[in-house]
């Protein structure tokens, strides 16, 4: 027989044993639902669901579609209740670009070569190299963008971009000065930037970047690190805690989520047989807005099977922050 010592102590061992393995960031996998766009059937259709079985998400917003008013999105209200119910609103950038259609950073912003366009004395036309405009500024000021040139002439403070020839047509705010203002074409780092510092003003907590069509390079992972802990890409893998860049963590797209005996599978070949994160990229459930819809009988059912598997279901920022514990003893 222990002495009474004897068992207290090993008592206080055993808690300790069973509290650090409740804790232990390396007991098992986990798993995490994004959604990206922050379309209204989130909040309508995921969000009763996933609130049933007692598990939340992470929604990538797209600032201005949030501030739109169109009730395509989720509305800020919305977006708050969520929040305050545990979910986690990432970043999914300022108009939803990729890194290779617009200047990459600030000081690739500014636009030159400013001439008049010969049909209005106050438009000017320049030369422009990239695929896309997220927006353009001129000293700091916004110009509204036209889908017509003869928009423009008739509207100072706006610009044109003629994708055909490559061409941006602007009626600036200061027509006298044109070829002496500062007129910028937003970059991928003011995305990254302003995106976070707008959803913060709006009173959102930010330390997640969602990558708009899962496209990331290497250039913006490691601008990424100035302002978001974390970053969530594509590629349909999984990512495992000692190796993986929390700048470039990897999701299964809903495609490869297939039906939700597909995400099961994925789920216990990688979170629960090799104790991965497993994070799916979704868009909108059960509806035909935005890319690749999922069913919320799929949702309701995986929901129910986590829940019922004690599966660890865990925000993007919840995870990393697991991960990145993981990995700063391992640099010990
Ligand atoms: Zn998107």
């Amino acid at each position: 027989m222990y002495s009474p010592i004897v068992f207290r102590c090993l008592l206080a061992v055993l808690g300790v044993v069973l509290w650090a393995a409740a804790t232990s960031p390396c007991r098992a996998g986990m798993v995490s639902l994004t959604f990206d766009d922050g379309l209204s059937s989130v909040y309508s259709e995921a969000y009763p669901v996933l609130k049933r079985h007692n598990l939340k998400a992470t929604v990538g917003m797209v600032v201005n579609r949030i501030t739109s008013g169109n009730d395509d999105y989720i509305s800020l209200q919305e977006a708050h209740e969520l929040q305050d119910a545990g979910w986690e609103i990432a970043s999914h950038g300022l108009t939803h670009q990729r890194p290779i259609d617009i200047p990459q950073y600030f000081e690739d912003e500014v636009v030159e070569g400013w001439e008049p366009d010969g049909t209005n004395a106050e438009v000017y036309e320049a030369k422009y190299d990239y695929h896309s405009v997220a927006g353009l500024l001129e000293n700091g000021k916004p110009l509204k963008e036209f889908t017509r040139l003869e928009d423009v002439r008739r509207a100072k403070g706006s610009f044109y971009f003629d994708r055909l020839i490559g061409a941006l047509h602007v009626h600036p705010f200061n027509p006298m000065n044109a070829e002496r203002e500062d007129i910028r074409s937003y970059s991928y780092q003011r995305e990254l930037c302003e995106s976070k510092i707008a959803l913060e003003k709006l009173g959102f907590k930010i330390s997640t970047y969602i990558t708009p069509f899962n496209y990331w390079t290497e250039e913006m992972a490691s601008l990424s690190k100035l302002y978001y802990s974390q970053v969530a890409n594509g590629k349909n893998m999984a990512n495992r805690k000692e190796t993986c860049d929390l700048n470039w963590l990897y999701r299964f797209n809903v495609l490869s989520m297939g039906k939700t005996q597909d995400a099961v599978r994925l789920i216990q070949k990688h979170a629960v047989e090799q104790d991965e994160w497993v994070i799916f990229c979704l868009h909108g459930i059960e509806d035909e807005m935005g890319w690749e819809p999922w069913s919320a009988d799929n949702l309701e059912e995986l929901a129910a099977w986590l829940q019922k598997n004690q599966i660890r279901v865990v925000t993007v920022s919840e995870g990393a922050a697991l991960y990145s514990s993981v990995q700063q003893a391992r640099r010990r």
